[in-house]
């Protein structure tokens, strides 16, 4: 381990956008945080669970048992209240098993083609997993559906989500240190950074 660093966690993730946020959120502490795709593990678990904490645990526990180092999970979504939830825990997979973002994107809006209600909240709930205990740490921003994509940060969702917070502007459209201040996932972080005092 790097000597900058008191902590070596894996990121229970491919994702190299979630990965990056984190790490941006993480950099005033002393965790190196390294992503399956960075420890060459190809092996993902089924995201089976029903909610957000049993699929972070799903996922933290794989990296752990693969990895032997502490495993920090991110578990996300957006739920739509017209949707009634949805797409919930199946965000990442609205459009189907092997969807783009953009497929995701474009169901959400044509779902939404005749709601007037497109009040929205992307959630993220972290799972820290060290073999014998997990602890969960949960974050969430509130916004709205917009009509059309805009902007071209960010990743998933983040073209079609105005934040409350941030009026008249998408998530995509948001510098980064911007998006990372008042996120769902933001939140989350802050919030386990608060109960970790040994950091
Ligand atoms: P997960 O990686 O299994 O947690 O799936 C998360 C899903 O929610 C993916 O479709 C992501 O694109 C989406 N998502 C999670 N966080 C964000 C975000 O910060 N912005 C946009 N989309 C997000």
């Amino acid at each position: 381990m790097n000597n900058e660093f008191h902590h070596r966690w894996v990121l229970a993730s491919h994702n190299i956008p979630k990965a990056e946020e984190l790490r941006a959120m993480l950099s005033p502490f002393k965790v190196q945080l390294n992503t399956l795709t960075e420890l060459n593990i190809v092996k993902v678990p089924d995201e089976s669970g029903n909610t957000f904490r049993e699929n972070a645990l799903i996922k933290a526990k794989a990296a752990w048992s693969s990895t032997g180092l502490q495993a920090l999970a991110d578990d996300s979504g957006l739920e739509v209240d017209a949707l009634g939830g949805l797409p919930g825990v199946h965000t990442a997979r609205f459009a189907g098993v092997d969807a783009t973002d953009q497929e995701n994107v474009q169901l959400l809006l044509k779902q939404l083609s005749n709601q007037e209600n497109r009040k929205a909240r992307f959630v993220c709930v972290l799972c820290l997993w060290d073999g014998s205990l997990a602890n969960y740490w949960e974050g969430k921003v509130e916004g709205k559906i917009l009509m059309a994509p805009r902007g071209l940060n960010g990743f998933g969702y983040d073209p079609v989500f105005e934040a409350e917070e941030i009026p008249g502007k998408s998530l995509a459209e948001l510098e980064p240190q911007m998006k990372n201040k008042i996120s769902h996932r933001a939140a989350a972080v802050q919030s386990m950074l608060a109960s970790l005092d040994s950091i």
